[in-house]
């Protein structure tokens, strides 16, 4: 009870569930406080965030913002290395990463299917943090999902791989790995990751689109992830560009990433291939006739060798790109787009022809400073990375914790070595 009157009084308990053991050296200061009558009115050792959101002043919208915790922290946040999963729709990758962004170790292992449990994958996830805890301090864990994620990133919402319906997922592990953990969106961690160690250093109004299968996409302004109130911006995938366009699996017709993604790619390639087309002549040989066999990274090879219809899906996919990015920089207006995921391995074969069609469809061009458009830099790897650095933004809440655990058992040693002390001279009297 004194505990949790205690937690509640600094705005702890509701962010984590790591809770350390209460400091008895707050002990005498809330003993004063505890029965006072005016106590919300006298004069006290700390205001606190709940005051604040109680009263309703103007502080409290400050201190209740999340970004704005974030962003004080994440310069002061501990150096320590942490733990980044990325939890993708195939694989789920997990690896040490220290302060500087700098992988030091790696392991992964395949999503566990749709049909199974929440349980399963938070086994998966645990299996992998503990394999990674034999060699490495583990101080927080970040978790970067596929899906949706609430504004307070405890919950996913909603995942489209696997099978999370409004999942407590951060309470659920951080009470099984006794770390503290923190979830988000994996775009939102790529995004992250990108501004700190890759293509968007020193951009305080930065945009990142990850072309996949379809088109994730988050928002940072001034270093702060910009999640929307129900957490679940950056959807540019499905903002539509054709109407009444191919079905998206969203319900919806004529979404961007139909026209801009790798299924985009790969449904355009099969059907000229399926239709005969002699422009694919070299992409029907190369696969032995056999459609299904048509994939991404094979049209990306075929495109680099200079095969002319592969050239031209790119030219495709890349002005669908920049239409969706002049859209965007008309509603958001940033300094810079950062293109990641898969397909950004084409390069300039994409991201060439999204920069003409960005020029040719902003709005108000040849008078207005124009964005610019790079590659991501750190591959594959970005929403793992991301969501460690992230993660060292709770550290720090659990290094106190934690030396307040120590602090205690250090006392409780002391006490149980008296006893025994006190109790020694009987028992090596007896022999
Ligand atoms: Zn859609």
């Amino acid at each position: 009870m004194a505990g949790a009157v205690r937690r509640r009084s600094r705005g702890e308990g509701d962010h984590h569930a790591i809770t350390g053991p209460h400091d008895t050296r707050d002990d005498a200061n809330r003993a004063s406080t505890r029965h006072h009558p005016f106590r919300r009115w006298g004069p006290r050792p700390v205001s606190t965030y709940r005051d604040f959101a109680h009263r309703g002043s103007a502080r409290a919208t400050v201190l209740r913002t999340v970004s704005a915790r974030e962003r004080r922290s994440h310069l002061t946040a501990p150096r320590v290395p942490t733990v980044g999963i990325d939890i993708g729709g195939t694989k789920v990758m997990a690896g040490v990463v220290d302060a500087d962004g700098v992988i030091l170790e790696k392991v992964r292992t395949e999503t566990p299917d749709k049909s199974k449990s929440p349980k399963v994958v938070e086994d998966t996830i645990c299996e992998l943090v503990l394999d990674l805890s034999d060699r490495h301090d583990v101080h927080a864990v970040g978790i970067g999902a596929a899906g949706w994620v609430d504004a307070d990133r405890s919950k996913v919402l909603f995942a489209p791989h696997l099978a999370w319906r409004n999942e407590p997922l951060r309470d659920a592990l951080s009470a099984r790995l006794a770390v503290p953990v923190l979830v988000d969106n994996d775009a939102n961690t790529a995004a992250w990751a990108e501004w700190r160690f890759g293509a968007g250093r020193g951009e305080d109004h930065l945009v990142m689109i990850t072309l996949g299968t379809g088109i994730g996409g988050a928002i940072l302004e001034d270093g702060q992830v910009k999640r929307g109130k129900y957490g679940v911006a950056g959807e540019f995938g499905h903002m539509q560009v054709v109407p009444g366009g191919h079905r998206c699996p969203c319900g919806n017709r004529g979404c961007w990433e139909q026209y801009s993604s790798g299924n985009a790619l790969v449904r355009e390639a099969r059907e000229l291939a399926a239709a005969e087309s002699p422009v694919a002549h070299s992409l029907i040989d190369r696969v032995g006739g056999s459609v299904q066999d048509i994939t991404g990274p094979l049209i990306t090879e075929l495109a680099r060798e200079g095969d002319a219809m592969c050239v031209e899906l790119f030219q495709d996919i890349g002005q669908w790109l920049g239409v969706g990015i002049a859209n965007l920089a008309a509603a958001l207006d940033p300094s810079c787009f950062v293109i990641g995921g898969g397909v950004s391995a084409a390069d300039d074969l994409l991201i060439g022809p999204a920069r003409d069609a960005f020029r040719r469809h902003l709005t108000g061009r040849g008078y207005r400073p124009e964005a610019r458009i790079v590659k991501a830099q750190l591959g594959p790897e970005a929403g793992m990375v991301g969501a460690a650095d992230l993660a060292r933004l709770v550290a720090r809440r659990f290094r106190r914790a934690n030396r307040r655990r120590v602090e205690r058992h250090e006392r409780y040693e002391r006490y149980a070595q008296a006893l025994r002390n006190s109790a020694s001279p009987r028992t090596t009297q007896e022999p």
